[in-house]
């Protein structure tokens, strides 16, 4: 009841103050103002939190975001600590053109190269359908593959040695990982595939949404900047894996 909140002082009513603005709906930037990664935004919204380039940062690990990584992708080791890694704000387009919040953690040495890709895929409209820390998954490689995420950083040694695999020193992107899988071809004449629920995205000779190939953007942006593409290996195929080329 509006009338409850006007204040009658000697025989005057004062309305609440209102200007024209006021009655126009406020977008809701809630998802941008605690950059909660998975959420769909608005370009109002963007519009209204600061605009696109307030949306692309690579910065040092916010507190909150370190500590969901305890245990999960980041354990405790001699090679790589919080200010090796920087943590990336993206937004990023679905195949359904809906706009999304995305976060991604990289190796400080490739933190600026990724964000400025990130942002030219935004900026060309590339699908990705979901950019979300591995933590969401409890660093479960094979569980965030199902679900299609694009992600980088997940500490591991490689089985058996302590040599650090790529993604290891938050230096390999993976994207849109269903549809651009992995796998290896055994001796035995079985294919082991990661995630398990990809074989149809091995097969390459058809076309079908989130596929990299030699003629996108994606593929063009990462070999522009210095990575390899996983889909050019020839001892096994790892189509959404783009890693740093060292020395
Ligand atoms: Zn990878």
């Amino acid at each position: 009841m509006l009338a409850a909140i006007f204040v009658v002082t000697c025989g005057l009513v004062i309305m609440p103050s209102c200007s024209n603005s006021d009655n126009a709906v406020k977008p809701d930037t809630s998802a941008l103002d605690n950059w909660q990664a998975g959420r769909t935004v608005t370009a109002e919204a963007v519009k209204a939190f600061g605009g696109i380039d307030k949306c692309f940062a690579a910065e040092p690990i916010p507190d909150g975001v370190w500590a969901r990584m305890q245990g999960k992708t980041y354990k405790e080791n001699p090679y790589i600590g919080r200010d090796d890694l920087r943590h990336i704000r993206a937004l990023h387009w679905d195949y359904d053109n809906q706009m999304h919040v995305g976060e991604m953690i990289v190796n400080v040495q490739i933190a600026d190269r990724v964000a400025a890709i990130l942002r030219q895929l935004f900026d060309a409209k590339y699908p990705i359908q979901r950019m979300l820390l591995p933590d969401v998954y409890d660093a479960d490689d094979e569980t965030q593959m199902r679900d299609n995420n694009s992600s980088c950083f997940c500490y591991r040694a490689i089985a058996g040695t302590t040599k650090l695999s790529k993604h290891a020193r938050g230096l390999a992107v993976d994207i849109n990982t269903l549809y651009n899988p992995y796998y290896k071809d055994r001796t035995d004449g079985t294919r082991f595939i990661q995630p398990a629920t990809a074989e149809a995205y091995c097969d390459r000779s058809w076309d079908f949404p989130y596929k990299i190939t030699h003629d996108d953007l994606c593929f063009r942006l990462f070999t522009d900047a210095g990575f390899e593409w996983g889909g050019d290996w020839t001892s096994c195929k790892d189509f959404q894996h783009f890693e740093l080329i060292e020395e």
